[in-house]
C-alpha cells in the first residue's frame, strides 16, 4: 500500500524499466498519467442473451463441437477452424427450449488457443457474427474461457507495445496498492459539482461493477472538467500577461507600398487580399503589437499578404521570419520569395541545412545581415539571436496556442505576429479560445477557379462506380482514393482499409498501375510514388488521410472518399481541398458506409451542398460527435486527452467561468493551482515549437 498517484510508473508491479521507458515516450510518467488512459470500451458479461444479431459486436456464450488447426508454414499462416453451438434464449418464453444455431469461428495466427478451445466445453467470444452464404460465421473474435476479470471487462487501446490484456493486469496491480487522497481541484469546486475522490472515480472507470454508458460518462466528467479548467487557467493567465505587450517597434508605412510590388506579381490583388493588408497596416500603427489570425481556404492567396507584411518590416529596418510546418513548404515558399523580394537578403534554415551553413546564417542574423529568414516552426526552439526581429509570420498553423505566442515575446522584443490557417475556426471557438487574436478572412478565391462538384455515390453501386471511374482514368484523368484505415480493424468492420482493399483496386484498374501511400510508407518511397503521380506514370493514388495538405497536384481533378460519413466535416473539407487547384472542373465522390448514423447523413448533406469552409466549420461544431471514431476524427480544435471540445462544450463553458474566478480571487486557489501558476512563466520560456 505505498503507491501514490504521482509515483513514477516503474514503481508499479509489472512495469519494468523497458515498459516505463515506452510509456515515457507517450508522455506517461506517473501512475496518474497512466490511469488517465481510459478503456476504449467494455465487454459486459452480464446478461448475455445469445440473441444472434448480425454484424453487431457482442458477447456470446458457445459450446464447442470441433476444432481444427491448419498451418501453412511457408506463408506463416495458421487457422483455427471452430464449430460451435449457440443457444439463443427465447425472448418471449424463457421456459421453452432454447433455439440452437450452428456457427463457424475462424481464428487466424493464434495457434496457442487450440488447447483452450478443445478442453473447454464452453467459451465466450466477443465479435460480430456475419451471414456468409447462409452460414453464420465469426472472424477473429476475442476469446475467453472464463469470466475472470469480473463481469465487466475493460478493453484498452494499445500503448506502444503494451497490449490491452497486459494493461488490464497493470491497472489491477495499481489499484491493489494505490492509496492516495490527493485532490487537485479546489474544495469549492469539488463541492459545487459533487465530484468524488480521484482514486475512487478512477477505479470505477477502470473496473466498474456494472457497465452503463451514463455512469461511465458521469465518472469521466471530473477529468474532462479538470482538463478544461487547467487549460483555461493557463490560457487566461498568459493572456493577462500579454496585455502588457506594448508596441516598441514603430513603422512608417508608405501608402504606395502595395502598388510598388505590382511588377513582382503576375496578378492584381483581390479585394479580400487588399482588405487584409489594410487591417495589418492598422495593427502596425496601433500602440499594441499585432496579434492577428488570417483565415483563408487553401489556395485563397494568403502568402502574398504575408510577404507584404514582411516587406513593411524590412523597409523600416527590421528583420522578419516566415515559419511553416514542413520542410517541403519552407522550400516552396523560399523559392517564391526569391522572385518576390528583390534586393533583400533572404535565407532558409531547415533540418537539412548543413551545420556549418547553419552557423553562418545564425551569425549573419545576429549581425543583421539577413532581412528575412524562412524555416520550419521548430527553428524557434534553436538559440537564434536576431539583431532586431520585429515581424513573425507563422504559416498554416491552427494550433498556435496562447502560450506559444507568449513565448515569442522572449524571442524578439514585442514582435508583431501574423498567424495564417487554412482550417477555419468556428466563431464560437474563436470567442472562447482566441478572443485576444484579431481575425482577418480571405473569403473569395482569385478569379478563374471553378468550385468543386461533390457527388454522393450509392454504396450499393460501388463496383459499377469504380468501373466507370476506370474509363475516366483510361482517358488520362487522375484521381485520389482515400480510405480511413491502414489495417483491417476488427472493431470497425465497416471501414475500408488499404490492407483489405488494395487487391480490389489493383484488379479494378488493371492494367493501369496504382500508387499506394499510407502513414507506414517510408518518406523516400512516399516521395517516389508522389512523383510518379505528379508526372502521370500513376493515375490512381490510393491512400489514407496522410497525404499532406501541402501536396499540390494541379491536374488531379477527382477524389473519392470512402466511409465519408465517419469523418468530421472539417476533415472532409480538407480532403476535398486536394482537388480544385486549377481552372479545370474538379469532382469529389463520396461513398458512405453501409450503415450511416443520422449525424453522418447530416454531414454528408452539408458537405455535398457547400464549398464554403467557414460555413462548414460552423456546422461542424453544431453537429456533435455521433458516429465518428475518436482519434480518427481530427477535426477537434485542440488536442485534449479526455475532453472533447465539441461533445463537452457545456463543461467547457463552466470551466472557463470558474477559471476566471479562480484567477481573480487567489483565496479560491489550492496549492496545486498556485504552484502551477508560478511555474507557468518558466514553462513559457522553455516552450517547444514544432
Ligand atoms: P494559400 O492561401 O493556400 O497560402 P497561396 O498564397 O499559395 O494560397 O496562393 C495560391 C495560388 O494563388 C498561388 O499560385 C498564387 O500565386 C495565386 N494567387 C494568389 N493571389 C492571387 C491573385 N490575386 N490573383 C491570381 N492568383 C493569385
Ligand atoms: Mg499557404
Amino acid at each position: 500500500m505505498n503507491l501514490k498517484l504521482n509515483s513514477s510508473t516503474d514503481h508499479i508491479k509489472g512495469v519494468g524499466e523497458k515498459y516505463s521507458r515506452a510509456l515515457k515516450k507517450h508522455n506517461i510518467l506517473t501512475v496518474f498519467d497512466l490511469l488517465l488512459n481510459f478503456p476504449a470500451f467494455y465487454i459486459d458479461f452480464n446478461n448475455i442473451d445469445n440473441n444472434i444479431e448480425i454484424s453487431k459486436k457482442k458477447v456470446y456464450k458457445t459450446e464447442i463441437k470441433k476444432v481444427k488447426l491448419t498451418r501453412n508454414f511457408k506463408k506463416r499462416l495458421s487457422t483455427l477452424r471452430v464449430h460451435a453451438n449457440i443457444y439463443e434464449k427465447n425472448k418471449l418464453n424463457s421456459n421453452s427450449k432454447p433455439k440452437c444455431y450452428d456457427i463457424q469461428i475462424l481464428i487466424f495466427n493464434k495457434p496457442y488457443l487450440f488447447d483452450l478451445l478443445k478442453k473447454n466445453g464452453n467459451v465466450y467470444f466477443f465479435g460480430n457474427i456475419e451471414n456468409s452464404n447462409g452460414y453464420l460465421q465469426v472472424n477473429n473474435p476475442m476469446i475467453f474461457n472464463t469470466i475472470e476479470n469480473g463481469n465487466v471487462m475493460p478493453v484498452y487501446t494499445k500503448i506502444s507495445t503494451i497490449k490491452s490484456g497486459f494493461l488490464r493486469k497493470i491497472f489491477k496491480n495499481i489499484f491493489g496498492s494505490l492509496d492516495d487522497n490527493f485532490e487537485n481541484l479546489p474544495e469549492q469546486i469539488v463541492n459545487k459539482y459533487s465530484f468524488r475522490n480521484i482514486v475512487e472515480t478512477l477505479k470505477n472507470i477502470h473496473f466498474p461493477e456494472i457497465y452503463n454508458e451514463n455512469t461511465f460518462y458521469n465518472n469521466k466528467k471530473r477529468f474532462i472538467y479538470e482538463e478544461f479548467l487547467f487549460f483555461q487557467i493557463e490560457l487566461q493567465f498568459v493572456r493577462r500577461y500579454f496585455k502588457k505587450n506594448i508596441r516598441i517597434n514603430n513603422y512608417t508605412i508608405n501608402n504606395k507600398l502595395r502598388e510598388s510590388i505590382k511588377q513582382s506579381l503576375r496578378f492584381d490583388l483581390t479585394s479580400d487580399q487588399i482588405n487584409v493588408y489594410e487591417e495589418v497596416v492598422n495593427d502596425l500603427k496601433s500602440t499594441q503589437t499585432m496579434q492577428r489570425l488570417l483565415q483563408g481556404d487553401v489556395g485563397s492567396g494568403k502568402t502574398v499578404v504575408s510577404f507584404l507584411t514582411l516587406l513593411i518590416a524590412k523597409i523600416n529596418g527590421f528583420q522578419g521570419a516566415f515559419l511553416v510546418p514542413t520542410e517541403i513548404l519552407a522550400n516552396q515558399h523560399f523559392l517564391n520569395a526569391k522572385a518576390f523580394f528583390k534586393n533583400i537578403e533572404i535565407e532558409i534554415i531547415t533540418g537539412s541545412t548543413p551545420n556549418n551553413k547553419k552557423r553562418e546564417i545564425k551569425e549573419r542574423l545576429k549581425k543583421g545581415e539577413i532581412d528575412i529568414i524562412f524555416g520550419t516552426h521548430s527553428i524557434l526552439n534553436e538559440n537564434i539571436e536576431f539583431k532586431n526581429l520585429s515581424m513573425i509570420i507563422i504559416d498554416e498553423q491552427q494550433r498556435f496556442g496562447v502560450s506559444q505566442r507568449a513565448a515569442l515575446f522572449y524571442k524578439g522584443k514585442s514582435v508583431d505576429l501574423l498567424v495564417t490557417t487554412a482550417t477555419p475556426i468556428p466563431r464560437t471557438m474563436l470567442l472562447t479560445l482566441y478572443n485576444d487574436l484579431k481575425v482577418s478572412k480571405i473569403i473569395n478565391k482569385p478569379k478563374g477557379r471553378k468550385s468543386i462538384i461533390t457527388k454522393i455515390v450509392d454504396t450499393g453501386k460501388r463496383d459499377s462506380f469504380y468501373k466507370w471511374l476506370k474509363t475516366k482514368i483510361e482517358k488520362g484523368e487522375k484521381t485520389y482514393i482515400v480510405l480511413p484505415l491502414i489495417e483491417k480493424s476488427d472493431f470497425f468492420s465497416q471501414l475500408h482499409s488499404i490492407e483489405e482493399d488494395s487487391e480490389y483496386f489493383k484488379e479494378i484498374f488493371k492494367p493501369s498501375q496504382i500508387g499506394i501511400i499510407s502513414g507506414k510508407t517510408p518518406n523516400i518511397e512516399k516521395a517516389r510514388i508522389l512523383n510518379k503521380f505528379i508526372n502521370g506514370d500513376i493515375k490512381v493514388l490510393l491512400s489514407t488521410t496522410v497525404i499532406e495538405v501541402g501536396i499540390d497536384v494541379k491536374d488531379a481533378i477527382m477524389i473519392v472518399i470512402e466511409n465519408a460519413d465517419r469523418y468530421g466535416l472539417s476533415q472532409l473539407h480538407q480532403l476535398r481541398g486536394r482537388v480544385g487547384r486549377s481552372s479545370f472542373q474538379s469532382y469529389c465522390y463520396i461513398i458512405p458506409s453501409q450503415q450511416v448514423t443520422e449525424n453522418g447523413k447530416k454531414r454528408l448533406k452539408i458537405i455535398s451542398s457547400t464549398n464554403d469552409g467557414f460555413k462548414i466549420a460552423e456546422m461542424d461544431l453544431r453537429i456533435r460527435g455521433g458516429g465518428m471514431i475518436s482519434g480518427f476524427e481530427q477535426s477537434g480544435y485542440l488536442d485534449f486527452k479526455i475532453a472533447d471540445t465539441k461533445r463537452d462544450y457545456e463543461i467547457f463553458k463552466l470551466a472557463k467561468i470558474d477559471a476566471e474566478q479562480i484567477l481573480k480571487n487567489p483565496s479560491l486557489q489550492n496549492n496545486y493551482i498556485t504552484n502551477n501558476i508560478s511555474l507557468l512563466k518558466e514553462k513559457i520560456k522553455k516552450i517547444n515549437f514544432s
